[in-house]
């Protein structure tokens, strides 16, 4: 066993007791030997990268088979090994993970001069099924990052530049801020040299001082939470050079004005001791109006909780301050991967206990333990939207659920209207087919084909719905901005932006969706007519005020609210008896007050029935205070 494969290996069974061994190994030999001759520009040799790789991944504690990926994660690219022998050597899980690699990697060099940055972000995601094969990506982004150096300048810029605009934010979304960092600063390094020398030469120079002057600080501020009994760890922590640079420009200032900030963290064991922490720092130091930022109670998109805070200390340096618990800060330090626990058969209960209940389900994609459990929802980043592809290869977004017809027509009218035939990733399927991301779509037409009645029972876009109508003559066309908010949702109410009563015309009888306007009339009542309507021009002068259909989401979806106090295995007791019920959920979203959680649930069904069923199911569990449908729409 050469020296990296005991280091992963020692490492990975470290972490993880579950951890296979022969399969690591044989994935490590199998791909030495096939990148067995190939250099890297480096003159390094080529199987070094696919191995940093897996380095990369065992700092954010990646389960064996995403470690087996990473290692084979260009063979089928840059060796002559096939898809069927990873397949028939290391099984579908393994392979599907390396081709979702190989596919992204594909689609994104060829198309990377016409799309922008959010668009390629889009693509990635969307087409990264498996959390671990956006993971894989990162770490191998990562090191291409730390050996870019090799490259030509032009080469140098552009990856950097993607770097930062594609995968720092990605990393940022999923929490992993560690990397999220290390790319920044090595894109700053190449795009931006002269700072960044200029930056870290200062940091150099200054170090010791402020090193220093921090110790003290710290030691001060120790002191005075242990008089007030708070139990707390007080830790500096280290500033990116990007942050830095960013803040340098956001706010135009010189380096030293930001650098002389000096970060601290304070580590409590329970979110009331985080605020008495708080008060304690604002008591000790002059806090800085404007700067608190509560993020404990409203949480950053990604999951991230602390409070945030600067001060001014009395001899006049800015101290900026975050205050959380352990688990907010294991979580902020680790992002997804502090998710990934493994404890012998089990998941680890306490670590249940400790870490934020909701974000496992949001964050927790698929890990070997977990699957079963996270089946039935949908990675956050994933929902709603699917990436497919033209023959040529441009991207095209359509929503969940979508079928070829829907495709044809978000193309052209008429590829729609003609749409006789479909074929995905080469074969023949049925114009009601389901698409997923990824798949390649073809349409075949022909002149004698038309739309049919049928297609309405199956396609998804409001686009093809209502060109379809349109062709079957079961509709007049609206507004495109109406149809735009039914796409949304169904328009029911009016809302008048008067607060008088709003009152619907006899002459035009408007129907929700069509375009209309409103007018005050003399006695102060507001009536609606048609925005076509031939009465408009005949009434007196009138003071017209602005009136739109109110947009309901989409009806065939119920939001429930649970509100549980909370405990261990709470929130999977909750998901089973919703999935046992064979019903998907679309959203959950989730409030701490107290030991209390209010969750609000998006439950994928209209029937009345169903939902109150899981309402009564729900209202017997153990520990649930209450469940009822939520009124807002
Ligand atoms: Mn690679």
């Amino acid at each position: 066993m050469d020296d990296d494969l005991k280091f992963i290996v020692d490492v990975a069974s470290e972490y993880n007791p579950r951890f296979k061994k022969e399969l690591v190994i044989k994935a490590y030999n199998f791909a030495k030997e096939a990148h067995k001759g190939q250099k890297r520009i480096s003159g390094e040799d080529y199987f070094v990268h696919p191995v940093e790789t897996a380095k990369i991944l065992l700092e954010l504690k990646a389960d064996s088979y995403t470690l087996c990926a990473a290692l084979l994660h260009d063979v089928i690219e840059e060796t002559s090994v096939t898809k069927e022998e990873v397949v028939k050597m290391f099984g579908d899980e393994i392979a599907g993970l390396v081709e979702g690699l190989t596919h992204i990697e594909k689609i994104h060099f060829k198309n990377k001069e016409d799309y922008t940055a959010e668009n390629l972000r889009k693509i990635l995601l969307a087409t990264s099924k498996d959390i671990r094969i956006i993971l894989i990506r990162l770490s191998d982004r990562l090191h291409n990052m730390r050996t870019l150096k090799y490259l030509r300048p032009d080469q140098q810029k552009r990856i950097a530049q993607e770097t930062l605009t594609i995968y720092a934010p990605i990393a940022y979304k999923l929490g992993l801020m560690k990397i999220k960092g290390d790319l920044e600063d090595l894109s700053l390094r190449f795009l931006k040299p002269e700072v960044y020398k200029k930056i870290t030469e200062r940091i150099k120079e200054k170090r010791e001082a402020r090193e220093k002057y921090a110790e003290r600080v710290m030691e001060f501020l120790k002191e005075k939470l242990k008089e007030e009994n708070i139990p707390a760890k007080v830790t500096g922590r280290a500033k990116y050079f990007y942050s830095i640079y960013r803040k340098m420009t956001k706010r135009n200032v010189p380096i030293d004005e930001i650098y002389d900030l000096i970060g601290i963290r304070i580590v409590t064991q329970t979110i009331p001791q985080c605020y008495a922490a708080l008060g304690l720092v604002h008591k000790i130091w002059r806090p800085m109006p404007g700067k608190f930022k509560d993020y404990i109670s409203v949480p950053k998109a990604n999951g991230y909780q602390s409070l945030h805070t600067t001060v001014v200390t009395e001899d006049g340096r800015v101290l900026e301050v975050q205050i959380r618990t352990e688990e907010m800060d294991l979580i902020a330090e680790e992002g997804i991967a502090a998710h990934w626990r493994y404890t012998g058969r089990e998941r680890d209960k306490r670590f249940d206990q400790k870490i934020n209940w909701l974000k496992q389900l949001l964050y927790w994609k698929s890990s070997e333990d977990a699957k079963e459990f996270i089946e039935t929802f949908k990675f956050d980043l994933f929902e709603k939207e699917i990436v497919v592809f033209t023959p040529k290869g441009d991207p095209i977004s359509l929503p969940e659920e979508s079928t070829p017809v829907d495709f044809a027509f978000e193309i052209h009218t008429n590829l729609g209207k003609q749409c006789s035939k479909a074929k995905v990733n080469g074969n023949i399927v049925p114009l009601n087919y389901i698409l997923k991301s990824g798949d390649i779509v073809e349409i075949v037409t022909s002149n004698k084909a038309k739309p049919s009645r049928q297609w309405l029972t199956f396609v998804k876009t409001s686009k093809a719905r209502q060109r379809i109508k349109q062709e079957l003559g079961i509709e007049s066309v609206r507004s495109s901005k109406l149809k735009e908010r039914e796409a949304q949702g169904v328009l029911r109410n009016i809302i008048v932006e008067s607060r008088r009563p709003a009152k619907l015309s006899k002459c035009c009888s408007p129907e929700y969706g069509d375009e209309i306007k409103a007018f005050l009339t003399k006695d102060g009542k507001v009536t609606i007519h048609k925005a076509d309507c031939e009465n408009i021009h005949t009434l007196e002068k009138k003071k017209e005020i602005g009136v739109r259909w109110r947009v309901i989401p989409k009806l065939d979806s119920t939001d429930i609210i649970v509100v549980v106090r909370d405990r261990v295995g709470m929130l999977s007791n909750i998901l089973t008896v919703i999935s046992k019920m064979g019903i998907h959920i679309t959203s959950v979203k989730s409030e701490m007050r107290g030991g209390r959680f209010k969750l609000v649930i998006g439950l994928k069904t209209k029937e009345k029935s169903v939902v109150k069923q899981i309402l009564d199911n729900l209202r017997v569990l153990k520990d649930v205070i209450d469940a009822k449908i939520s009124d807002l729409p």
